[in-house]
């Protein structure tokens, strides 16, 4: 079966471990330029038919996504763990069932909490752009705020 036919196939079973019946585990990114630690991928719905895909990305205890912002926004639903997300200069806790909603060209990331993973959903566009890496005057200036130099040292969960 293609990746499509299985992708329409009506009723595919949870696995244990946040894995499902015939979704395959992706390297988080292709991308060398980004900087991130122990994410994974795992695209759950994407379809030709359809102009939103919907993808789980799971990180590992102390691991990050890239910090990067970009036209296309993500709609995030937190499943499992424990982290703090950067949304613009904002940082927020983040735990089951929250929801996170990072608008066009905003500065983010997630980093999971040093003892557990964290794992969320998330709803992108299927026609998008690619994502633009902070220069070092922007990464300067999100530096200059102490406490997202807190989050980007990951030391945000002592204050
Ligand atoms: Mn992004």
């Amino acid at each position: 079966m293609d990746e499509i036919a299985t992708r329409r196939t009506p009723h595919r079973k949870a696995q244990t471990g946040y894995r499902w019946d015939g979704v395959e585990i992706r390297p988080y990114k292709e991308d060398e330029r980004a900087l991130f630690k122990a994410v994974t991928r795992q695209v759950l719905f994407s379809d030709p038919e359809m102009q939103g895909e919907l993808r789980y990305f799971d990180i590992a205890p102390g691991g990050f996504s890239t910090l990067e912002r970009h036209a296309h926004m993500h709609a995030v639903v937190i499943l499992r763990g424990r982290g703090h997300c950067l949304v613009g200069h904002e940082i927020k806790p983040i735990a089951p069932h929250d929801l996170v909603t990072v608008p066009p060209w905003t500065w983010h990331q997630f980093r999971a909490a040093a003892n557990e993973p964290l794992g969320f959903l998330c709803l992108v566009n299927a026609a998008r752009d690619k994502p633009q890496l902070p220069s070092e005057a922007d990464l300067a200036e999100l530096k200059a705020k102490p406490h997202i130099a807190a989050f980007l040292r990951g030391t945000a969960d002592a204050g």
